[in-house]
């Protein structure tokens, strides 16, 4: 058998969980595809970031594409502004954004009614404010959107204006630091020059007549400096792609420029389409040497403490990957970014089961895809932040040390 030359990461999101009544989902689960992978391949467990860090999805994937979060990793809004198609530089501060409804200096709702159509309302925003940095502001998904400030001194070092609770006063920002006086007072200036536009938008008059409540203010908040970024391509000299529905993998997947590839009907709940997901993961392989294919399904079902639903998804999971157990010639890695444990309904610092399979992969003895056999394969226990190192090894695409 020859080398590899590609790599498919599959990331089942949040899948990985604790014993309920003895066993895990993924051990409860039908899952035969996922059981074919483990016996093909070289098995172990994984700590997303080091055993009892409980990580966020955005560093989780951070570490299992080979960046290390501590030192790359500078909050929500570069990520938010970089799901949004937003080409980030160096300097720049970037924040996620809310629309909002106001009444009398009171947040009475933080979404604005859920609203959904702020295109205009965005596009306004960035035409009608003038501001002593460069603005880029866009509308994200559903009341989100996404803020970035261009320009020399910006400082990420504000705190948000955001109330996080509904009937609270909205805040000003204030600066954390010295150095961040600048940022602080251009923050509400934008803000208080964003509330003109807003509040005599025809689209909220509208919205006002109807009975809806108007989006008339912007809720700041996640603020962070972007760094210099070295790209997936810089890092390993190889093409990159992603196929994900949720807007923090699009993210990171932008900001390190593997191509995004949309798939329709891709929702990031249990109502998927993930068979097309996984099509598309294929399609992709033809022009890239690297997929990473996150189905998030899972993750949902642990934060809701649904056991039954993320064992069906599981199940649903193992039929989608099917077409991906005759792929040939490349390495096929399916590993959750984190624990999800039902009982715990949030992200916890669990190691999650990695199995490796393809040309010149140790085979070991694991039978079955779950927490408690993956522990006794062939990896024993690593973490995320390894995972690319030894991919690129089994591609033979990295540099000797020494002689
Ligand atoms: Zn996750």
């Amino acid at each position: 058998m020859g080398i590899a030359k590609k790599i498919l990461l599959v990331v089942l999101d949040g899948a990985s969980d604790r014993p309920i009544g003895g066993r895990t989902p993924l051990q409860m689960a039908e899952t035969p595809n996922l059981d074919l992978i483990a016996r093909g391949g070289i098995n172990g467990i994984m700590d997303p970031i080091a055993p009892g860090i409980r990580p966020g999805s955005d560093v989780a994937h951070l570490a299992l594409l080979g960046y290390d979060p501590y030192e790359v990793y500078t909050g929500r809004g570069p990520l938010e502004a970089a799901g949004v198609g937003i080409r980030l530089k160096e300097g720049d501060v970037a924040f996620r954004c809310n629309f909002a409804t106001m009444k009398d200096g009171i947040i009475v709702d933080r979404r604005a009614g859920r609203i959904r159509d702020t295109a205009e309302l965005a596009k306004a925003i960035q035409e009608g404010v003038n501001l002593d940095a460069e603005l880029i502001f866009k509308k994200s998904t559903g009341h989100r959107a996404a803020m970035v400030l261009r320009g020399e001194g910006l400082s990420p070092h504000v705190t948000a204006s955001d109330p996080k609770h509904d009937h609270m006063h909205a805040r000003k920002v204030d600066a954390l630091r010295p150095e961040a006086e600048r940022t602080a007072n251009i923050l509400n200036e934008f803000i208080e020059q964003a509330e003109k536009i807003l509040e005599t938008h025809p689209l909220n008059i509208e919205r006002k007549r109807i009975g809806k409540p108007p989006a008339n203010v912007i809720l700041i908040r996640g603020a962070g400096a972007v760094q210099k970024i070295e790209t997936f391509s810089e890092k390993y000299g190889l093409k990159g792609a992603v196929i994900a529905a949720t807007g923090l993998v699009i993210g990171i997947g932008r900001m390190y420029e593997l191509d995004y590839i949309e798939t329709e009907g891709a929702t990031g709940g249990v109502d998927s389409n993930i068979d097309a997901k996984v099509k598309n993961a294929i399609g992709a392989l033809e022009d890239h040497d690297f997929v990473l294919l996150n189905i998030k399904g899972a993750d949902e079902s642990g934060h809701d403490g649904l056991i039954e639903e993320k064992i069906q998804f599981i199940g649903k999971i193992d039929k989608a990957l099917g077409p991906i157990i005759g792929l040939k010639d490349m390495l096929v890695v399916v590993t959750p970014d984190h624990s999800t444990p039902i009982a715990v309904r949030d992200h916890s610092a669990d190691p999650v089961p990695v199995a490796i399979t393809g040309p010149g992969v140790r085979v070991d003895n694991v039978r079955a895809y779950d927490e408690i056999s993956a522990a006794t394969g062939g990896l024993s226990r690593i973490r995320s932040m390894d995972l690319m190192p030894m991919l690129m090894d089994l591609i033979d695409h990295t540099k000797k040390f020494g002689a």
